[in-house]
């Protein structure tokens, strides 16, 4: 028999080393820009044509490459950063492996062009697929200027596993903040299909954070340092108004490199335990230093999973460093009382009226209106006893399981319990789940999803016939979110004035929150819109939905109760009704089961 084992090409090990190093456009972005910073840059221009997918340009003004160099660079393991393997423990810039080029060219189209401060002429490589396609002098300013066009072409299948434009940009983003919040020295100009996007001046670390997610910030971050034998720690962490419901103002780095720690995160959201409610997540940016060796960066290929040699040992001076700084300005004493809670965030010291204290309600539920009972029968819809009938064409979402187990046209409620509400339990699980007895069986509803359906629903309708009702806030609100934000904003802008909000652009990049819709009252209208943009940038990825859609279940997201919220009998009640009363009561618009039934057959059988 012959002999079967061969070596791979070169072009075919590139094409699987790209598999590791290079997942989407922003992982090129990244590369490519962290290259930038390692040639020595002080200003780094990035465009991309849609998210990436079309075109990516990288122009520094670092040290540039010689004519050899520029050719090597995308061979597999040209590196100038590392020589012997003991180098690997001291590594201090950010690219080592020498993989990235390489990588990016066996998959993509790259011209780069590149001239040292010591040669009269630059070079222009064309290279395609790990095939060289010409390389000529060429005139060109001191630096360094990659084109990466058509990312994948020749790898169908990564192709198309790319998300939508709107998903990819925002990975973009996320990778561009990660760079640039580590880099507050550099002049970074990021331009998206041709719409300047972000020009940052050099800048101090402080001010760096507040550019890139808004001037709000300023007023609420508190800077922390610890210097121990191990770690050094520093950056800043948000006071706990500034809290998120995501992890998006989440920023661990080490030695200058972002950093993905479960672990030390726990670190941090256990400092600010009961300073936040439930669900929320505290701001924080900072910035470890170890040394070297005693960091493994090399566990991850895209390296944002680190080990450390004293896990434990950091996770103490990370949590008890944030405890101090909490402490330092006074924010753990003044929220054991509670009366002395100012939830809103929108008043600076320099303010000069005095803007009331709103103290913090843990029973908090948007739809329940103080002044007005909490259950009012009149709101089951008339025609309620229909949505428990087997009408395939008016529940197409088949609410009912196994045809045969329920009668055609009854009801599965019981409905004498219903017509006599005394003999109605509802009875809530772990704060979760709402039971209730039906005809044929328990129902079980997800109170939380359910919640966000009829949300969703009412926003949807408002959204289609423009007639939400507008509640003026007592004091407009002028928030400036982080440009990335920013764009998304305005161009759902007039949608969410239709579902009653009213907001006002302020110029180019400010917006006055004057009112909002009538039965969100109860919502930090800021915190809110800047939670929302930030769902729909999530949700965006799937192209399935409409923009309206996409909205309402943004906000709905953001409106809807938190998990774990306890409820009276009556507001479940009222909960269960509004369910019923919705077009689909048995999913969420993204999917998710909202209600479960176990039929008595199962039951008896469970039970025999
Ligand atoms: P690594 O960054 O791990 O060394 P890369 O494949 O990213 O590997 O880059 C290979 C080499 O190309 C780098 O070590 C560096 O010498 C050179 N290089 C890449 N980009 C630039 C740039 N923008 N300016 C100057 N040199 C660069
Ligand atoms: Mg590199």
């Amino acid at each position: 028999m012959s002999d079967l084992i061969k070596l791979l090409s070169d072009a075919v090990a590139n094409q699987i080393a790209a598999g590791e190093v290079i997942q989407r456009p922003a992982s090129v972005i990244k590369e490519l820009v962290e290259n930038s910073i390692d040639a020595g840059a002080t200003e780094i221009q990035i465009q991309v044509k849609d998210a990436g997918k079309t075109f990516i340009q990288i122009i520094d003004n670092g040290c540039g490459m010689s004519q050899t160099d520029a050719r090597m660079c995308f061979e597999r393991h040209a590196t100038s950063k590392i020589s012997k393997a003991e180098d690997l423990f001291a590594i201090k810039t950010m690219g080592f492996r020498g993989e990235a080029l390489a990588s990016i060219a066996a998959i993509a189209s790259v011209e780069v062009k590149t001239k040292t401060e010591t040669s009269s002429v630059g070079t222009h490589i064309c290279i395609s697929g790990s095939e060289i396609i010409s390389q000529e002098p060429t005139a060109c300013p001191v630096g360094t200027n990659f084109l990466i066009k058509n990312l994948f072409y020749n790898v169908p299948a990564r192709r198309k596993f790319l998300k939508s434009d709107r998903a990819e940009y925002r990975h973009i983003l996320n990778e561009l903040h990660r760079i640039i919040l580590t880099n507050p020295e550099i002049s970074f100009t990021f331009v998206s299909d041709g719409n300047p996007v972000f020009q940052i001046k050099p800048e101090n670390l402080r001010q760096r954070i507040v550019t890139v997610f808004g001037k709000n910030l300023n007023q609420n971050l508190i800077s922390i340092n610890t210097d121990t034998s191990i770690v050094n720690v520093s950056g800043f962490i948000a006071k706990p108004e500034r809290s998120k419901k995501s992890t998006g103002e989440q920023f661990f780095f080490v030695n200058n490199r972002y950093m993905y720690h479960p672990y030390f995160r726990k670190a941090i959201s256990m400092a600010y335990n009961k300073l936040i409610p439930e669900g929320e997540h505290p701001t924080f940016f900072i910035y470890l230093d170890v040394d070297p060796a005693n960091i493994d960066i090399n566990i991850h290929p895209t390296k944002t999973e680190i080990k450390f040699e004293d896990e434990q040992a950091i996770f103490q001076i990370l949590n008890a460093a944030v405890k101090e700084s909490l402490g330092k300005f006074n924010i753990v004493p003044s929220l054991e009382f509670e009366e002395n809670i100012t939830r809103d965030a929108h008043f600076t010291s320099k303010t000069s009226f005095k803007a009331p204290n709103i103290p913090i309600n843990p029973d908090y539920n948007p739809f329940e209106q103080s002044s007005t009972p909490k259950y009012q029968r009149n709101k089951i819809p008339e025609n309620w006893e229909s949505v428990y009938t087997t009408n395939k064409s008016q529940t197409p979402d088949d609410f009912y399981l196994p045809q045969e187990n329920i009668p055609t046209q009854t009801s599965l409620l019981d409905q004498q319990s219903v017509k006599n509400e005394e003999r109605n339990i509802f009875f809530q699980l772990k704060n979760k789940y709402i039971l209730t007895s039906g005809k044929s069986g328990l129902i079980l509803i997800n109170q939380k999803r359910a919640h966000e359906q009829i949300l969703y629903e009412k926003f949807l309708k408002l959204l289609e016939t423009r007639k939400g009702v507008v509640q003026k806030t007592l004091f407009p609100v002028v928030f400036q979110p982080a440009p990335s934000d920013r764009a998304i904003l305005v161009e759902v802008l007039s949608e969410l004035n239709n579902i009653g909000f009213e907001i006002v652009m302020m110029g180019s990049d400010k917006f006055e929150i004057r009112g909002v819709p009538g039965d969100l009252t109860d919502i930090d209208p800021q915190k809110t819109l800047e939670q929302m943009v930030y769902v729909l940038g999530e949700i965006s990825a799937s192209a399935e939905m409409v923009l309206h859609e996409k909205i309402a279940l943004s906000l709905a997201k953001t409106a809807a109760f938190k998990i774990g919220k306890h409820l009276h009998e009556e507001e479940m009640q009222d909960l269960f009704y509004r369910l019923m009363s919705c077009a689909n009561h048995n999913h969420t618009a993204d999917g998710k089961k909202i209600l479960e039934i176990i039929s008595i057959d199962e039951i008896e059988r469970k039970l025999n």
